[in-house]
C-alpha cells in the first residue's frame, strides 16, 4: 500500500504562474502571464558562462558562493546604496530570489511566530510562512493605488510578530516605496524582535525618475533584514535561477545553516561568469529606461483596448482593469482570455488568499515590441 501524506500544505494548490504558461501552451496563447523576457538576453553573458566551462570551472565553488562574484556584489551594493556589506559574511549567492525568501524564513521562525505580509502578495509568501510554521498576517494594500496602510500595521504588530515582508518595486502591482513608508516602517521596527524580509528582486526596474529605497540603504532597518535579489530579473535569463541574499552576519549564519543542507552550493560557471559581468555597471543601470520605454509603449497600444491601466512605477508588470469589458471573477476572466483571446494574464486575485474581484489582471510586458503588438491585437478584437 503506498504510504499517504499528511500535507504540509493543505491548501496550496500549483502555483498560478505555472498554471497559465502551461495554459498558454496548450491554446498557444500569447504569454504575457508569467513574467520572464521573450527577448534574447546578452550574448557577452552567456559567452562567459561557455568560457567558464572550458575553462575547467565546473566544480563546487564555497558553499556560500563564489567569494569574488560576492566580492563584486558588494561593490555594486557600496556604490548604489552607499553601504559596506561584508562579502565573506553578509551575501550568500542562492537559487533564485524565490528561495533567498524561503531560506530566509526558515531560518528565523519558530512555530507560532506570526509574519505580517501586504497583500496581493507573490504568491509564494504564505506557503513559505506556512511551511515553517508560521502564521501569515495578511494586510490588504489600498486600492487602486497599492499603498501600505501603517496605522493597520501598527494594529496588527504584537510580541509574536516575527516578520514583515516588504516588496519594492512591488509584484504585480509596480508600486514602489516612498521615504514616508520607510520612515513609519523604521517606527515600527524600532526595539523589537521584527525582522524584514526585503523582496528587491526588481530593485532595477524603476521607473519614472524614482528611486529604489533599498533596505541596504538604511543601517537600521538592514541590521534587521534579509535583502533577497534576483540576477534572472537584472540579466534576462530567468531560468538560470540565479540570486543572492543580503543580511547581517548573525543573520546570515543562521540562513547559511539552512543553505548547506538544502542546496549546498549554486551552478559554478554560471557564478564566474557573473562575477566577470557585474563589472559592467551600464548592463544594470539601462535597465530601468529599457523597460520603462517597454511599459510605455505597451501603455500606448493598450489605449486601443477598453483595458484600463493603473499605475506601475516598478517591476516589468502592469495590472489593467478589464471592468469595462466584463464584470466576471479575475480567474474567469483570465481562463477565458487565453481560450477565446488567446492572450494570457495572471489573474490579480491569485495574489490573495481569499479571492477578491477588482477586475483586473496583470500582463508582464518584458516583450518583443512585435509580442505587444499582435497581443494588443487580439485584445482589441475581444467581443465579450
Ligand atoms: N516572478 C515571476 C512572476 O511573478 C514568476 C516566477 C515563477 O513563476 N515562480 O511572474
Amino acid at each position: 500500500m503506498t504510504p499517504s501524506i499528511q500535507s504540509k500544505l493543505p491548501q496550496t494548490g500549483t502555483t498560478i504562474f505555472t498554471v497559465m504558461s502551461s495554459l498558454a501552451a496548450e491554446y498557444q496563447a500569447i504569454n504575457l502571464g508569467q513574467g520572464f523576457p521573450d527577448y534574447p538576453m546578452d550574448e557577452r553573458l552567456i559567452s562567459l558562462v561557455h568560457d567558464a566551462m572550458k575553462n575547467g570551472y565546473n566544480q563546487y565553488v564555497h558553499m556560500a558562493g563564489l567569494p569574488i562574484l560576492r566580492e563584486r556584489i558588494s561593490e555594486k551594493i557600496h556604490r548604489l546604496y552607499d553601504t559596506h556589506v561584508d562579502p565573506s559574511a553578509e551575501i550568500t549567492i542562492t537559487p533564485g530570489g524565490t528561495y533567498a525568501i524561503y531560506t530566509a524564513l526558515t531560518a528565523i521562525l519558530q512555530p507560532g511566530d506570526e509574519v505580517i505580509l501586504f497583500e496581493p502578495a507573490y504568491d509564494s509568501y504564505i506557503p513559505n510562512i506556512e511551511i515553517n510554521g508560521g502564521i501569515p498576517v495578511r494586510i490588504p494594500l489600498s486600492f487602486p493605488d497599492y499603498r501600505i496602510d501603517w496605522n493597520e500595521v501598527k494594529s496588527r504588530v504584537n510580541p509574536r510578530t516575527r516578520a514583515i515582508i516588504i516588496n519594492s518595486p512591488h509584484n504585480p502591482s509596480g508600486s514602489v516605496l516612498t521615504e514616508d513608508d520607510i520612515s513609519q516602517l523604521r517606527e515600527i521596527v524600532k526595539n523589537s524582535r521584527i525582522f524584514i524580509i526585503s523582496d528587491e528582486v526588481y530593485e532595477h526596474l524603476i521607473f519614472d525618475g524614482k528611486a529604489h529605497l533599498s533596505m541596504l540603504r538604511y543601517p537600521d532597518l538592514f541590521e534587521r533584514s534579509y535583502v533577497c535579489f534576483s540576477f534572472g530579473k537584472v540579466y534576462h535569463c530567468t531560468g538560470w535561477k540565479m540570486g543572492y541574499c543580503v543580511a547581517p552576519a548573525a543573520a546570515m549564519a543562521e540562513f547559511r545553516k539552512v543553505h548547506q543542507f538544502n542546496c549546498f552550493t549554486c551552478h559554478s560557471p554560471v557564478q564566474y561568469a557573473l562575477a566577470a559581468f557585474l563589472e559592467d555597471e551600464g548592463a544594470y543601470l539601462s535597465l530601468g529606461t529599457m523597460l520603462q520605454a517597454k511599459r510605455d509603449y505597451f501603455h500606448k497600444l493598450m489605449k486601443q483596448t477598453r483595458f484600463t491601466a493603473l499605475p506601475s512605477h516598478g517591476s516589468y508588470f502592469q495590472l489593467y482593469s478589464y471592468a469595462q469589458i466584463s464584470q466576471e471573477p479575475e480567474a474567469d476572466f483570465a481562463i477565458r482570455l487565453t481560450k477565446e483571446a488567446g492572450v494570457v494574464g495572471i489573474p490579480a486575485s491569485a495574489f490573495y488568499k481569499e479571492a477578491v474581484n477588482h477586475q483586473v489582471i496583470r500582463f508582464c510586458f518584458a516583450k518583443k515590441e512585435s509580442t505587444l503588438e499582435e497581443a494588443v491585437d487580439r485584445l482589441i478584437r475581444i467581443n465579450f
